[in-house]
């Protein structure tokens, strides 16, 4: 196993283009091993003002700049994320734990994003429209908004921030970015990466620190316009509370309930090939991972075997193992909670097929690992089949037809993602009308959004925002209109109309 180690034991906060030391700090552990990876900051409030201050200074000028130039640093950033992507990868799952393959995938979001939003440097398109009145011009165009602040989870330490950052800093925004503490070197080299693309001082500033610290700093403060969070529900609620007392503009990504629905009809070979990626990748730690399998009662017995036969294949262990499938959860509070929801599964009648235990043979013993796990005859109101486990951990629940399973998917507090295996040209469009979700796919998985789309959902999954696609400019720009008169007379609108 090949390891690339960082040049630092202590990371440092990257403020006004300086790297900026903080006494307090706290131990970043690989989930494979249980290792330290290097030392993250623990800031204070003092540190969010400072970043935001400088973040105002630049970002009056950076708004000046034309947008392809201010899209020419991130193409610069692309291309030194091609450069360093196995690097950033090995960073990536010693941090988080994500398989290397995977790793690999997530830089490669970024890269993507890179490119696709230096595309929007000469686009960022507003509107002309005919005004109601002779000699007159009507236009609106995107303005940027000023200093946006950026909080982003463990899960996807690095693509989330390009979904976020990327457009902000394109549309001619200043960013204070809090990366989870948990996962704060993707932050540590991006931030290295902007540096020398040349982005100018302040434009970019990141902050590592507590939620409950920095976190709540960057969305008390009055100077930062817009928050845009991906994270749990309970966090997300009381910063978009707290943002509605300010008026402050909050951009939403959380939790999911995801399914795939396996009709009597579908191929279930396909089906377990995409409930294995779904489920499993990432170790069921995606806010898209599917946690519920709906499958029609006459391929129920039919799909558990074959998906019991292929999640013993599975290979479980330190993700930096090319032949490693499932790596780690991410720490003991995460492991906790899915050892909990086996008890409350089997108490509310569940049937353990697979899994269901903390697995311990052939891994470090330092790290933290649970066996895919498999529950079947779920019924669709369990809290197993209801509520986020975040885990590798799938619900089994039958049903009789296609409206029983459309209702099911949509019968949970989430709306992020879902997907349909069924080879019914008739159910895949009515499918996709009727489930009630950002993401709909038919015959794939649930998890494989590609950066030029929306990616959010409906319901307890957001607040109506989406990050990434040319949608995510919506979060970081305010519509301008712009009228302009040259009649060289008063014209009133809707009055003077002949
Ligand atoms: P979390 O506990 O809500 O943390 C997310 C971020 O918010 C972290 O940076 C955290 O900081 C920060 N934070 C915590 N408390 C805060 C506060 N009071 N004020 C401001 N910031 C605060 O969520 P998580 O457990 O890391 O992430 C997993 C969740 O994210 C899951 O529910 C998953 O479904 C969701 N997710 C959603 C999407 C999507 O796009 N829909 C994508 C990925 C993940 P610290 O942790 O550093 O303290």
């Amino acid at each position: 196993m090949t390891q690339i180690t960082l040049q630092t034991n202590k990371l440092a906060n990257f403020i006004n283009g300086e790297w900026v030391e903080v006494n307090e700090a706290t131990a970043v552990v690989n989930p494979a091993t249980g290792e330290t990876v290097v030392q993250v900051p623990l800031s204070g409030s003092t540190d969010v003002d400072e970043a935001v201050a400088a973040a105002k200074k630049a970002q009056k000028e950076w708004a000046l700049v034309p947008a392809p130039q201010r899209a020419e640093v991130l193409y610069q950033v692309g291309y030194l994320l091609k450069e360093r992507k196995e690097r950033m990868a090995q960073l990536l799952t010693q941090e988080n734990g994500k398989v290397i393959e995977e790793a690999r995938g997530e830089v490669q979001e970024g890269i993507d994003m890179a490119f696709y939003m230096a595309g929007e440097g000469r686009r960022l398109f507003g509107q002309t429209t005919p005004a109601e009145l002779k000699d007159k011009f009507a236009m609106s165009q995107r303005c940027p908004v000023g200093v946006v602040g950026i909080i982003t989870p463990w899960n996807f330490p690095i693509a989330i921030a390009t979904w976020k950052s990327f457009p902000a800093i394109v549309a001619g925004n200043a960013v204070v970015w809090k990366p989870a503490t948990e996962t704060p070197i993707m932050a540590y080299e991006l931030a290295k990466i902007f540096e020398e693309a040349g982005l100018p001082k302040g434009v970019l500033n990141v902050v590592y620190g507590r939620g409950s610290t920095v976190g709540d700093a960057m969305v008390q403060h009055e100077g930062i316009r817009v928050i845009s969070f991906t994270g749990s529900g309970d966090t997300g609620r009381n910063i978009a509370s707290e943002c509605g007392k300010q008026l402050k503009k909050v951009s939403l990504e959380m939790g999911g309930k995801n399914a795939i629905i396996v009709m009597d009809d579908a191929d279930i070979d396909l089906a377990v090939e995409g409930i294995l990626w779904s489920a499993f990748g990432t170790s069921g730690q995606r806010c898209t991972a599917c946690s519920r399998v709906i499958v029609h009662e006459k391929v129920k017995t039919s799909l558990e075997e074959r998906l019991l036969a292929a999640m013993e294949k599975l290979s479980i262990g330190n993700g930096l193992d090319e032949s490693i499938k499932v790596g780690p959860i991410i720490n003991q509070a995460g492991m906790d909670k899915i050892n909990s929801y086996m008890e409350i599964g089997k108490n509310e009648g569940a049937k353990l097929l697979a899994g269901g235990y903390e697995y311990t043979e052939d891994v470090d013993q330092g790290g933290n690992y649970f066996a895919p796990t498999l529950f079947t005859d779920v019924t669709a109101d369990m809290r197993i089949a209801q509520e986020e486990i975040f885990g590798p951990v799938v619900s089994l629940i039958p049903v009789k037809s296609f409206e029983e399973a459309i209702d099911v998917n949509n019968g949970v507090e989430y709306g992020l993602s879902s997907s349909i295996y069924t080879s019914d040209v008739n159910r895949v469009f009515k499918a996709q009308r009727d489930l009630d979700t950002g993401i709909v796919y038919v015959n794939a998985g649930t998890s494989g959004a590609e950066i030029h789309l929306p990616f959010g959902g409906t319901k307890g999954t957001g607040n109506g925002h989406r990050d990434s696609g040319v949608q995510a400019l919506d979060v970081f720009t305010e519509w301008k209109a712009i009228y302009v008169d040259y009649s060289g007379k008063l014209q009133r609108a809707q009055i003077d109309v002949e």
